[in-house]
C-alpha cells in the first residue's frame, strides 16, 4: 500500500503522514527532509543552486538515508541531520536546489526504491504526481497562509528558534511558489487526490478524516 499526501508548506503533511503510519503501522517517508538534506550538503560545499556544472559533478558523493521510526531520522553521509536540515538557511534556500533535476532525478530514484520494502505513506510536493502516480490512495493538504504561518512559527519557537511572522510568512508564499512553476515536477493537485484544508481541523481530527477516506477506499483498513 503506498499513501501520497502531497500539498503546500507547512500545513501539516508530515503530521498527518506520521499518524497515519503510526496508524495503519507503516513507514513513514519524509520526501521533504530529503531535499532539504541535500540542500545542507551543497550549502556545506559552497555550490550555489545556479552552478548546474557544480551540482552535478558533486551529486554522486550525496547519500541520504533515511531511519523510519517516531522522528524519521535522516543521515547524510553518515551524519544525522534530522535537526540542522530545519534551520532558517536550509528554508531558504531548499526550493532553489529542489527545483534543479539532476537533484530530483536523484531522490526520486531513492524514495521509490524505499517502497520496494513495504507499505509506506510518503509526503512531499509531487510524489501523487510523479514519485507515485498509481499509489494506493493521493490526499492533497492545504490551509490558509494564516494558519500555516501560525503553526509554523509555533513550532520553530518551540524548538528555541527565534523567528518573525512576517519572516515565515514570506518563506512560505516563496516556496509554494517555487514549487508551484517550476518545470520539473511542479506541486500540482492531481484529479484523483482528495483534498483536504485543514485551516480548521485539529490534529486528531484531520487524522479521523483521513483515516475515514482510507477506510472507504481500502476495506481491509
Ligand atoms: O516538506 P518540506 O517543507 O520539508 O519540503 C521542503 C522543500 O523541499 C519544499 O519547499 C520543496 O521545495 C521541496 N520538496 C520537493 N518535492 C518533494 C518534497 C519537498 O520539491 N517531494
Amino acid at each position: 500500500m503506498i499513501i501520497a499526501i502531497d500539498g503546500h508548506s507547512a500545513c501539516g503533511k508530515s503530521t498527518l503522514a506520521k499518524d497515519l503510519a503510526k496508524e495503519l503501522g507503516i513507514t513513514h517517508i519524509d520526501s521533504g527532509a530529503m531535499y532539504r538534506a541535500a540542500t545542507l550538503y551543497f550549502r556545506k560545499l559552497n555550490i550555489l543552486p545556479n552552478d548546474l556544472e557544480g551540482i552535478r559533478k558533486n551529486l554522486s558523493g550525496l547519500e541520504i538515508s533515511m531511519v523510519p521510526g517516531e522522528t524519521c531520522a535522516v543521515l547524510l553521509n553518515g551524519d544525522v541531520v534530522t535537526e540542522s536540515i530545519r534551520a532558517s538557511d536550509i528554508n531558504d534556500w531548499v526550493s532553489d536546489y529542489a527545483k534543479i533535476p539532476d537533484v530530483r532525478r536523484k531522490l526520486v530514484e531513492l524514495q521509490r526504491s524505499m517502497a520496494n520494502r513495504g507499505s509506506v505513506v510518503m509526503d512531499g510536493r509531487d510524489i501523487g504526481s510523479v514519485v507515485f502516480p498509481n499509489a494506493t490512495i493521493k490526499f492533497f493538504l492545504t490551509a490558509d497562509i494564516r494558519t500555516r504561518t501560525n503553526r509554523r512559527v509555533d513550532e520553530l519557537r518551540t524548538k528555541g528558534i527565534d523567528v518573525s511572522f512576517e519572516a515565515v510568512k514570506a518563506n512560505l508564499i516563496r516556496r509554494d511558489h517555487i514549487d508551484s512553476t517550476r518545470e520539473d515536477s511542479p506541486l500540482v493537485r492531481c484529479d484523483d487526490a482528495i483534498v483536504i484544508d485543514n485551516s480548521t481541523l485539529d490534529r486528531a481530527e484531520q487524522q479521523a478524516l483521513a483515516l475515514r477516506y482510507i477506510a472507504e477506499r481500502i476495506p481491509i483498513h
